[in-house]
């Protein structure tokens, strides 16, 4: 195992930092940002205060969606004249959600020396606590925050065999997990909430379980992953086939939508591809 102390000159270096609890930084990240000549990250405020924790000096330059095209330049700039600069975003792991794929695919295309730092993680945390398999997982991301292309880009994931992990706000959650519903089925699901803070909290149950406790309970404070078990076949009424068939058949033809409607809930293709010419007819008839 190699202890990496001291000045790493010329190079990016990508740092991970707390999710929510200060004391999540590795001895190997508070080295590098100390020894930095500049470090970049998205909100300067945020930063300050991880750095005044930790009475670290190193000038900071902000770097997020609204000005990466006209800092990226400087940043790669300083990198050729040798300064060796670290990434943080605001929390967790830079490029995850989060600015700085392209400063990284232009270091790479210039030749120059990129690292990374690795440390939290919401989408890992997540995973670990969830108590759902990890052998196999996809992360997606944010989901659209609108019903129709959340329903598009959840069906684009119905054939995934692995646990799905998404980003979702608090307000928009029980209308999420509503549109989960329609398209994967009463499949188990997690919200882990607050990861490493004080109020952490992880509810596990089937989608229909989860949507009737928000219902109840009103939308939870905080920040939020969902993820959902890979299931498999779940029983579907009619009524819930042809909600999925309408959003499926709008992206793929009758053929491939048949299949990958029968294949992903376990319902016979005969029955999937009566149902199709059902919602397709219905949809034709005038209204
Ligand atoms: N790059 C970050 C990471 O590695 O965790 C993620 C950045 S993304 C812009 C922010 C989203 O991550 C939040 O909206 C939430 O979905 C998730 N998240 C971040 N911190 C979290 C926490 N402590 N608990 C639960 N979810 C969290």
């Amino acid at each position: 195992m190699r202890v990496n102390q001291g000045k790493c000159s010329n190079r990016l270096s990508i740092v991970s930092t707390p999710i929510g609890n200060a004391e999540d930084i590795t001895l190997r990240a508070l080295s590098v940002l100390k020894e930095a000549d500049l470090i970049a990250c998205e909100d300067t405020r945020v930063t300050s205060k991880l750095l005044a924790i930790h009475q670290i000096h190193t000038p900071l330059i902000s770097y997020h969606d609204h000005n990466a095209e006209q800092v990226r330049p400087r940043i790669i700039e300083a990198l050729k004249q040798g300064q060796s600069i670290a990434l943080v975003s605001d929390a967790g792991t830079p490029l995850i959600s989060d600015p700085g794929y392209k400063l990284v695919r232009n270091c790479v295309e210039e030749g120059l020396h990129v690292v990374c730092v690795p440390g939290p993680c919401s989408v890992l945390a997540a995973l670990t606590l969830s108590a759902l398999p990890t052998h196999s997982f996809y992360f997606a991301g944010f989901a659209p925050a609108k019903s129709k292309a959340r329903q598009v880009f959840f069906s684009d994931l119905l054939g995934v065999p692995g646990t799905l992990i998404f980003f979702e706000s608090a307000r928009r959650l029980s209308d999420s997990l509503t549109d989960m519903m329609t398209v994967f089925g009463n499949r188990q699901a997690v919200v882990a909430r607050e990861l490493t803070k004080k109020f952490e909290e992880i509810r596990k149950d089937q989608l229909q379980g989860l949507i009737n406790f928000y219902a109840t309970h009103g939308a939870p404070k905080g920040e939020i992953v969902v993820l959902l078990d890979a299931g498999g076949p779940q029983p579907r009424k009619d009524q819930d086939l042809d909600e999925l068939l309408k959003i499926v058949l709008e992206q793929k033809s009758l053929r491939d939508a048949v299949e990958l409607v029968a294949t992903t809930t376990g319902v016979s293709r005969r029955r999937i591809y009566e149902r199709a010419l059902f919602v397709q007819a219905a949809a034709d008839e005038p209204s």
